[in-house]
């Protein structure tokens, strides 16, 4: 027997539609490219998603059609992702910041067929679009009179001019919540990039549990910057989840740096922002160099890479914010777990606390994970043994768009699919699940492993260090041994025997590095995070002492 409630497919346009009917009013601020602040409404993103909508109906754009972004976080970005996602097209969100023989390869295996950019990446784009023969219309994200003159792109036209005619009159299509919605290609540290291709439903669930209390809790009092690029697995999922909740919303734009986002969390009364650790430490830099305050910010979700403890602690005792640490990734549309605490944690001294909200987290309902032994043999939840780090559910990939290698997954003795994340992980009796590393990452010395993020850890509450890459080199003897590369911030100093002495204690004496490493900087990729396999490279020469 059925059910007997209505049949609904989970669409990206009810979002909007939703926001539009309910949250009309809530605002959304953008800093531009130009750097003035742009400020309009959901109703105002909803009309120009719609007449964005009828433009690509015009051009004879046929369901599920590429249009891709080169963009910042900003609104017309956001209309991008429900205009065409909304309309039945796949949004392609390319990366600005990998190379360009990268974008253009994606571009070409995503065949992509409208490509807009912000002007800042004007440069980027006159070197590929050559290279890009399915793209049949360039359209810069700006207003008619900045359209960057003699471009050399063929038939270059401002997002403004070109929706500006157009009806804000627009039905959204109905169709199965299964279709592609969206596609992000992973970083692709190893070989080429692969893409995740997000559905409707997908997208949509997601968007709901991005916004429980245990996850983002957004709510329609909230401002919330997204700090997180909308080209970076979109943006965490907030551009969704916000208009779900109606939070007013704050787009940094291109300005990154600690000084421009501390000034508009201050200036729109952000109370929730998103990033990676990186841009965090640029914020905080700032923020502890003038003696500032923060006035209304209340919590941060760090992920993207492991958040050190002396970030947690920074935020939370010299600032009074509430860091939510979370473990994602583009495959898991991102969120797999956050990290708040249970119940029965409240009891527990601030030290335990902390301990705890120090791990990557709890999984969200619609995520199931697990770790497995080397023979695929599950391992018990004692917060000690770590394994790979499977998981599965609606929001993570079966299979990459267009993928050669076959599936994926690896099956369960049920002939369930699970996603192999590519890290090694302790899960405790709570739930909480710890990444000890990258599978790539582990440095194995002696038939044990240590976790570079451990050591990493470690050297990042040193005051000295602006940020530390742990490596493992060959050893003879132990097989790997591991090294701190550092990058010192600007002015401090230490020695390589005081940077070792910091170890002392706060790690098994087999685990202290072997050496220092003195760098300029740490390698950082496309998405903000640290460039091991480039550091190994730069580092091919060292040996050992
Ligand atoms: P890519 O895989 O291309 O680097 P992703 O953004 O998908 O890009 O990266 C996902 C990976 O980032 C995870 O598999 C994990 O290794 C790492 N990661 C994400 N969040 C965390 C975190 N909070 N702590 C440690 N590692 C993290």
């Amino acid at each position: 027997m059925l059910g007997l409630m209505q049949s609904q497919p989970l669409l990206i346009s009810s979002l909007i539609e939703f926001a539009e009917r309910h949250h009309g009013d809530a605002e959304i601020v953008s800093r531009r490219v130009e750097g003035d602040i742009h400020r309009y409404t959901y109703r105002d993103l909803a009309l120009r998603s719609k007449q964005l909508a009828n433009v690509l109906d015009g051009m004879g754009l046929e369901f599920s059609d590429r249009v891709a972004s080169l963009a910042w976080n900003g609104y017309r970005h956001m209309e991008m992702y429900f205009g065409v996602s909304g309309s039945g097209r796949v949004l392609h969100t390319v990366n600005p910041r990998l190379h360009p023989d990268q974008i253009a390869w994606i571009v070409n295996h995503a065949q992509d067929q409208v490509l807009c950019f912000d002007t800042t990446f004007l440069p980027l784009v006159q070197a590929v679009h050559a290279r890009c023969p399915s793209v049949r219309k360039w359209v810069a994200l700006c207003d008619a009179d900045k359209l960057p003159a003699d471009s050399g792109i063929p038939g270059l036209v401002s997002y403004e001019a070109w929706i500006g005619g157009a009806s804000s009159d627009y039905a959204w299509p109905v169709f199965d919540e299964n279709s592609a919605s969206s596609m992000c290609y992973t970083s692709g540290t190893t070989g080429n990039p692969k893409a995740a291709l997000y559905s409707h439903r997908s997208t949509t669930l997601h968007a709901y549990a991005a916004a429980l209390p245990d996850v983002m809790g957004l709510s329609a009092r909230d401002s919330v910057l997204p700090v997180v690029p909308m080209f970076h697995v979109n943006a965490w999922g907030i551009p969704y989840s916000a208009p779900l909740t109606g939070c007013k919303l704050v787009f940094p734009g291109p300005a990154l740096d600690g000084k421009s986002v501390y000034e508009l969390i201050e200036a729109e009364g952000v109370t929730f922002a998103a990033g990676v650790p990186t841009v965090w430490q640029m914020l905080l830099n700032h923020v502890k160099a003038g003696g500032l305050k923060f006035s209304t910010l209340n919590r941060t979700v760090i992920g993207g890479s492991a958040c050190p403890p002396a970030m947690i602690h920074a935020f939370q005792d010299e600032f009074g914010v509430s860091v939510l640490h979370a473990w994602g990734m583009t495959e898991m549309s991102p969120l797999g777990t956050l990290c708040t605490l249970k119940n029965k944690h409240l009891a527990l001294p601030r030290d335990g606390q902390m301990k705890i909200l120090q791990k990557q987290g709890r999984a969200i309902y619609g995520v199931d994970m697990k770790i497995v032994d080397s023979a695929g043999n599950e391992l018990p939840w004692d917060g000690k043994s770590y394994g790979d780090l499977l998981v599965k559910g609606p929001w993570i990939v079966a299979d990459y768009y267009r993928s050669e290698g076959g599936s994926p997954l690896v099956p369960d003795a049920q002939g369930r699919g699970w996603f192999p994340t590519g890290d090694v992980a302790t899960i405790d009796a709570d739930g909480f699940m710890q990444i000890t590393d990258r599978s790539k990452d582990v440095i194995k010395s002696g038939g044990e492993w240590i976790s570079s993020i451990d050591i990493e850890n470690i050297a990042m509450a040193h005051p000295a260090i602006a940020m530390a890459a742990c490596i493992g080199m060959p050893h003879p003897k132990w097989d790997e041994r591991p090294i701190i590369a550092v990058a010192l911030k600007p002015g401090a100093e230490a020695s390589r025997e005081e940077l070792l002495a910091f170890f002392e204690g706060k790690t098994a004496k087999w685990q202290v590095p072997d050496d220092v490493v003195f760098v300029d900087a740490i390698p950082i990729g496309a998405t903000g995070k640290m460039l091991k396999a480039k550091l190994r490279e730069q580092l091919k020469d060292y040996r050992l002492p």
